[in-house]
């Protein structure tokens, strides 16, 4: 059993909802962070040790559905989307992006707290990443910000290759296929394409390796998968 407190952090630009919804939870002896913008938001995530997100989809200077999308690089931190969107598009397309969870307003104290309750229970058996840099050899990727320095300087790379980059610092040392890597960055129709695969990984030896003909990171696994080793 989990002892520690749990942190929340509750992003929401509507005062009254967000106060509603901090008393609710520091009544239950939560402890609570407030954001009232997209990039508050993000400052949290990123300086803050948090078991999950509580997360108004329509903000003023973002979409929620960005920062999901945003976190999912790099983290399975539980996230329950609050809107007043209320159409079954709109919970597809949040839990399409990684959302763990859905409430719709006008919603009550006991069913957000039924609902934070199953979220933290499960993602104790399902620890998301604790910090989003990662470094291997002379390279220092930060997840969240989507920066990448080798040797100190700034490497730029494409979306995909970050997003490629991601998925294997993810899943470091386990074989990940070449199917299950093509399906998540290109789409399921590309499960066949192993020449993407194989240029794109080529690119990441190019610009993270040391010596890319001899990759000491991003190996090839029985020829056409890949095992990202730190
Ligand atoms: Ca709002």
């Amino acid at each position: 059993m989990n002892t520690q407190i749990s942190h929340i952090l509750v992003v929401e630009d509507e005062q009254h909802i967000r106060h509603f919804i901090r008393t609710a939870l520091e009544n239950e002896s939560y402890q609570v962070t407030e954001a009232g913008t997209y990039h508050s938001a993000l400052q949290a995530i990123q300086n803050q040790r948090l078991d999950m997100i509580i997360l108004d989809l329509g903000l003023p200077d973002g979409d929620g559905l960005e920062l999901i999308k945003h976190l999912r690089t790099w983290s399975k931190l539980p996230v329950l989307v609050l809107s007043a969107r209320v159409s079954d598009q709109d919970k597809i397309k949040a839990l399409d992006a990684g959302a763990d969870d859905y409430l719709s307003k006008p919603f009550s104290t006991g069913e957000l707290l039924a609902r934070v309750r199953a979220l933290l229970r499960r993602s104790q058996f399902n620890p998301s990443v604790e910090s989003p840099l990662i470094r291997f050899g002379e390279v220092e990727v930060d997840l969240l910000q989507r920066k990448v320095n080798r040797k100190g300087q700034a490497v730029r790379l494409t979306p995909i290759e970050f997003h490629l980059l991601s998925l294997l610092l993810l899943n470091a040392g386990r074989v990940m296929t070449h199917r299950h890597l093509l399906r998540e960055v290109w789409g399921s129709t590309y499960v066949e394409s192993n020449h993407y695969l194989r240029v794109y990984v080529g690119h990441l030896r190019q610009k993270l390796e040391d010596d890319p003909s001899q990759p000491r990171h991003f190996l090839t696994e029985t020829g056409i998968d890949y095992r990202f080793q730190l």
